[in-house]
């Protein structure tokens, strides 16, 4: 059986955390690639205008770059309405076929959010979930997740951190400060050109 990541996210923008979390879980859990799929319209109401989604998708082109086992997908910001996961998972799943074991790659910080989320139940029986945390992470919100959904198959991660968040990134930009070897060159240029995350 080969295994696929699904590494889900705004991504507004993508910077290192995202691509070390990626990157770390594909080496630990051998997986063949992991696919990025940015969010059209994320589901929960997040505190900010959120960047159009072609933007967030261009970025993470760039990001991935030549890397020959990362991969990104349109399918979230080309369906209408909000995003779910548990819609991503069954589309990947159709494409795919059964011959196939799929991973959805996670933060620590996202991974007790789970239950928020549209049928966990259904997306926690077709997907393995990794939880990349660090070596002393306070495992509570996992036990919650596991305590609910008795079934779920949720791998943890320690992983190398790279302490860094999109609202970060935003933030910096807004200051003028530098985002070098926050996010790829090729991201920082584009949030230049475009004139992103500046009012
Ligand atoms: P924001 O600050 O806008 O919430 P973010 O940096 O958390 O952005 P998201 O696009 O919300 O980025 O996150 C997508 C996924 O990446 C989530 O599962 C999140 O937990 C994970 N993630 C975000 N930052 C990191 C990081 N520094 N290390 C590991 N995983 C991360
Ligand atoms: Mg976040």
């Amino acid at each position: 059986m080969s295994r696929v990541g699904i590494m889900g996210g705004t991504f507004d923008p993508i910077h290192f955390g995202h691509l070390s979390a990626a990157e770390q879980a594909r080496v630990r859990f051998g997986l063949e690639r992991v696919i990025f799929v940015p969010n059209g319209q994320p589901p929960h109401k997040k505190s900010y205008p959120v960047t159009p989604a072609e933007h967030r998708y261009n970025m993470v082109r760039l990001a991935i770059g030549s890397h020959p086992d990362f991969d990104t997908s349109r399918m979230e910001m080309d369906r209408p309405g909000p995003s779910y996961a548990v819609d991503t998972v069954r589309a990947l799943r159709e494409e795919l076929g059964g011959g196939v074991e799929l991973y959805f790659i996670t933060g620590a910080d996202a991974i007790a959010e789970i239950l928020t989320w549209r049928a966990p139940e259904e997306l926690a029986e077709s997907c393995d979930f990794i939880a990349v945390t660090r070596p002393g992470y306070d495992l509570r919100p996992l036990q919650s997740v596991t305590d609910s959904l008795p079934g779920a198959r949720v791998h943890l991660l320690d992983a190398v951190g790279v302490d860094i968040s999109s609202t970060e990134v935003r933030a910096r930009v807004e200051r003028g400060e530098s985002l070098r070897y926050l996010a790829p060159t090729p991201v920082v240029r584009y949030i230049t050109t475009h004139e992103l995350y500046v009012s």
